[in-house]
């Protein structure tokens, strides 16, 4: 369990913002606690697809 894990699961923080937390704080996080909070929020994901009002590419 970790910072991530709570706000998701609070609702308090966004699948993407998740995924960018995931990214930044991955090398801080147990290895396999990383492979599930991306599995848990794969899983999230394919429950609740993102809008396509996020268009997946965009200007770096
Ligand atoms: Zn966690």
């Amino acid at each position: 369990m970790c910072l991530i894990c709570i706000d998701f699961d609070r609702q308090a923080m966004s699948l993407g913002e998740a995924r960018r937390a995931l990214g930044e704080m991955r090398v801080a996080l147990d290895a396999a606690h990383v492979a599930e909070v991306e599995a848990k929020l794969a899983e999230s994901e394919r429950a609740a697809p993102s809008p396509p009002s996020s268009p997946p590419s965009g200007p770096a």
